[in-house]
Order: C-alpha cells, then structure tokens, then sequence
C-alpha cells in the first residue's frame, strides 16, 4: 500500500466481512487506509457455520487476542477433529476420526501408511487410522487439547463457536482497530465506462464511495455476481447437497472436542458441542428428499420429533466465483463460493483469500498478472477442498438409499485429480508421491487422504485377504496403543478446562 490515502468498503457484516475488515485493517494499520463496513440489519447475517480449522487460532493469534478472552463471549469449544460415522458399511471401519494434523502425529504416520500400503496388497491387517493418533483418544474422552505443562507437545486444533455471537465480537475488535461500521442496504452499484465501481448507493439515501470494495455479502453476491457479472462454476454436478435444516438441543455435562458427521439418507448431519447447547444441522440434496422429510429425519434423530425446538431451513449455493478478484473488486466468504460444510474450511478460505489479498496487492497492486496470480491460487483451494470433500461420497458404501448410489456412481464428473488419486490408491501405488506430484498437499495433507481413504475401508475391491506371514513387517500396534494411552493422560477434561478458562476470564 502506498503512501497515498486510500478507501476500502467492505459490503457485509458477517463472519468473512469482519475477518476482512480485522485482517485488512491491522495490516495495513500505519498507512492512510480507511476502511468502512457497511451491512444491513433488515437483511441479517445467515448465522450458522459453528465449526472451524486450526486456521481461526492463527487468526486470533495474529491478531493478538487470546482464548481467554474470545471463547468464553462466544460459548466456543475446543476441536480436535472430525468423527465420520455411518458413511461405511464395511466393517470394522463404520467410524473413524479425521484429526488436525500435529507434530507428534509424524511420529506415527509412517506406521498407519505403511499398514494402509500392506492392506492395499491384500494383507489382512489393521490399517484404521484412530489406531495411529492421539487426537481421536483426546476426543473419546472428552479431553481440551491443551497439555499439562510437562507434556512436550501441543496438538493442532480448531474450535466450535456460536456463530453470532463470534460476528458481535469481532465487530467490536474491528471497530476498535478503526473500521468505521454504516448501516444501509445498497440498491445500487455505480460503475464507470471501464467497468468499475465507483461508489455504492443506499435504500436509505447515502452514497458511499471507495477506490477499492470487498464484497461480503453472502450468497446473495451484489457486487461481484450481479454488478460485475462474473461467472459462477457450479459444484453441483459432483456435490449434490443444495440445502440444509439446523436445529439446536441441550448440551451435555461432559463436553465432547469433536464435531461428529453422521451421514443420513440423503446426505449427513452435523453436532457441534458449544458451552450452552449443541448446533446440529442436517444438509441434504433437494433432489431426494424435501425439508419437512428431511426436519422429520433430523428431529428423529436428535429424540426431538415432538418437541416445540424451532427448526432454520437454508439454502446452499454451491461452487466458486471464476474471479475472486476483478477490477477493483475482490469477493470474499459466501459471495465468492461456497463448499459443503462437510469440513469446516468456509472460515478458512475467508482466512485466505483476506491474507492472500493484502499480500497480492503490497506486491503488484492492480496489475493484470497481479491478479491472475491470486484468482488462480484461490480457484486451486477451492478445487482441492471440493475434490476431498467429494471424495467422501465416493467412497461411501451406504446402499440403503437413491442418494448413496448415486453419490458413489457419479464417478464420470471426478476430477482428473481425484481420479488419480484413487488409481494410485487402488494399484497398491505411493499416495504421498502422488499427492506431492500433483503440489496439491498444501489443501490437504497425505495424513488426511489415507485417514478418508483407510478410514472408510476404502480399499481394492477385488481383494482377498490373507494372513501377514513372517516376512511382512508389521506395525506393533499394542506398543503404539500404550504410548498413546500415556500421552492422553497428559490433557484435562474440556468441561473441567474451559470452566476454569471462564472463571480467569472475568
Ligand atoms: C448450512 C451451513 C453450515 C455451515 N457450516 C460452517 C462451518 O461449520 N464452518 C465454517 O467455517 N463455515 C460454515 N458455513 C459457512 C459460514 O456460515 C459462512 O462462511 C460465514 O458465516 C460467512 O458468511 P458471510 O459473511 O460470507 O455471509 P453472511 O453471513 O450471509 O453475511 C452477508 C452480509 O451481507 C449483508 N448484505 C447482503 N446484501 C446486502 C445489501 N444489499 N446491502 C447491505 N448489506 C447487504 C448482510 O446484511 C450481511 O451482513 C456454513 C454455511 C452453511 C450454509
């Protein structure tokens, strides 16, 4: 940024607007940037999205803001990964848990590939992956995972937050960092004769004027999908799921640090443990079933059927923008795509397209290639979270429904990516070699690939098993168990933990 004064609207006021605002305005703290927020309280935020990457604990810390101040005023809870359960019928692997990779986690990963590779051989083998890891140990018992003093290693972790209650505070944060908040609802984008836009007018009267405007205004997308009309690339032909139904119920006294999936008949439901209660939400296709089936489905499930708990139905627009940033426009959050919930990376991808962005323009300001560079980057994250996610349904084995077949059938509209990673998976082949190949570890890492592919007993069809003999070289499983066992010692219960984090905020 240069010396020269500059201004930044950012339109919208939810979670990716205020990160934005936060990100940018600390940034660039010392130059002549003003930054304004403008949001509109008739239309509102779409306030779910309870579920996080250890991504957001880099933004806090960045942003010098710590857990004691933060989670207690957003009921937040700690998360040590993701339990998928009932997206396998094979057994042995009908659960099993995706943790966020840590640093003791390598110690172990050699063992669980090199038992995945052996199972991959027709080796009759335990190859699951809660077996290698501590955090699934951490997350059965209800563990905060934050160690006593004398344990030498600290897991990687994300959070589960009441999402209004997050966007209330980091308003403030931003606020106090000095970005000035304006309530209106824009009815009209002024652009030049170039395309450009030069200022934003309100229902209320007001003209708002910038250099540069960050649109965060969800799915509606007013600034960069309807005013600048940049096309939007659909996931729908390979990620069916288009709507969703949240429902809240009570909290339980033990605290789980878990977001359990659950998949349903026609998709998956969340449960996300906060200090007051637990956010659950169904997303399902609309193709298969309606909302009253899939409420009546979700409120079975939660034992709420007759129970006066009001119920939100969404819809979900699924895909990503071509441009993330074009002309003198960047779009960030809900407006410039969105990827099922399935893993949490919405925030994440805030995260990055804000960071991504302040470091783009310090570099090459408006410059074509300057741009390229970034919208090429973004696209590669939001392929590589898709292809992941995707790859859930295709290695699901649920047959009890429509859906499910259809899910694991819709193999023809896989990325090239995918495809080729389940050959190499399939052939017995190298994964790690694979996925560094293809420079695609940095979405998600070989740990997370063999956790989604060994974890739902993915593994070649045509296979018949026979026993290790003595020259396969086998993983001491019991050994590892022990040392896992004694490393969970090392952690507290979460409800213990963050009681005590409550009592020292105050
Ligand atoms: C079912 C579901 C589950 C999800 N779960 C997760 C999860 O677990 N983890 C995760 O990271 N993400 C999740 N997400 C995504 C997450 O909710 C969003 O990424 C996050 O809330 C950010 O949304 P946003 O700020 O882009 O949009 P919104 O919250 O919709 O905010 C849009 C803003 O734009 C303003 N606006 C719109 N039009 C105008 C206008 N004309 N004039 C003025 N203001 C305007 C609105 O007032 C509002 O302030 C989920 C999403 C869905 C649908």
């Amino acid at each position: 940024m240069s010396d020269k004064s500059h201004k930044i609207v950012i339109l919208g006021g939810g979670t990716a607007g205020w990160m934005t605002a936060m990100i940018m305005a600390r940034h660039w703290q010392d130059k002549a940037v003003e930054i304004t927020l403008l949001e509109s309280s008739d239309i509102g935020i779409i306030g779910v999205g309870e579920g996080s990457t250890p991504a957001l604990r880099q933004f806090f810390e960045r942003m010098g803001i710590s857990e004691k101040e933060w989670m207690p005023q957003c009921n937040a809870t700690y998360k040590v990964g993701i339990t998928f359960s009932q997206w396998s019928t094979r057994e042995g692997y009908k659960e099993y848990f995706h943790p966020f990779k840590f640093r003791l986690d390598e110690q172990f990963a050699p063992a669980f590939f090199h038992s995945a590779h052996m199972r991959r051989q027709g080796v009759d083998v335990p190859a699951h992956p809660n077996d290698f890891f501590l955090s699934p140990r951490l997350a059965e018992k209800h563990l905060a995972p934050v160690p006593h003093y004398n344990f030498p290693f600290e897991p990687n972790y994300g959070y589960h937050f009441d999402s209004s209650l997050l966007g209330r505070f980091l308003r403030d944060k931003a606020k106090k960092l000095g970005v000035r908040h304006k309530e209106g609802k824009v009815s009209e984008v002024v652009q030049s004769k170039s395309g450009h836009i030069t200022c934003l007018k309100t229902e209320q009267g007001e003209q708002i004027d910038a250099d540069f405007f960050v649109d965060c205004s969800g799915f509606s997308g007013v600034l960069m999908q309807k005013a600048l009309k940049v096309p939007f690339t659909s996931f729908d032909s390979n990620l069916f799921n288009n709507a969703a139904v949240a429902i809240p119920s009570n909290s339980t006294s033990e605290i789980p640090s878990q977001t359990l999936s659950t998949a349903m008949k026609c998709g998956w439901r969340w449960q996300i443990p906060l200090t007051n209660r637990h956010g659950n939400g169904y997303v399902y296709s609309s193709q298969y079933c309606s909302a009253e089936e899939a409420e009546v489905e979700l409120r079975t499930a939660l034992g709420l059927l007759d129970e006066d708990v009001p119920a939100r139905h969404l819809k979900m627009k699924v895909g990503r923008l071509e441009k993330h940033w074009h002309k003198n426009c960047l779009a960030i959050g809900l407006s410039q795509g969105f990827i099922e919930p399935l893993e949490a990376t919405a925030l994440f991808l805030v995260q990055q397209a804000a960071a991504l962005f302040v470091d783009a323009y310090e570099k090459g300001q408006f410059s074509e290639q300057n741009q390229s560079a970034y919208n090429a980057t973004i696209n590669g994250y939001f392929e590589g979270i898709r292809d992941y996610i995707v790859g859930h349904y295709i290695t699901s084995s649920r047959t009890d429904t429509q859906y499910w077949l259809d899910c694991q059938n819709n193999q023809k509209n896989m990325s090239d990516s995918l495809s080729h990673i389940l050959d190499v998976w399939n052939q017995g082949g190298n994964l790690e070699e694979e996925l560094t190949r293809q420079r695609i570890t940095g979405y998600y890492s070989p740990i997370s690939w063999h956790c989604l592919l060994a974890g739902s007993g993915y593994f070649p069809k045509s296979q018949k098993l026979r026993r290790p003999s003595a020259t396969d070289k086998q993983v001491n499983l019991k050994k590892i168990s022990e040392f896992l066992h004694r490393c969970s010692l090392n952690f507290d219960p979460q409800a213990k933990y963050l009681h005590q984090q409550a009592v020292e905020s105050v």
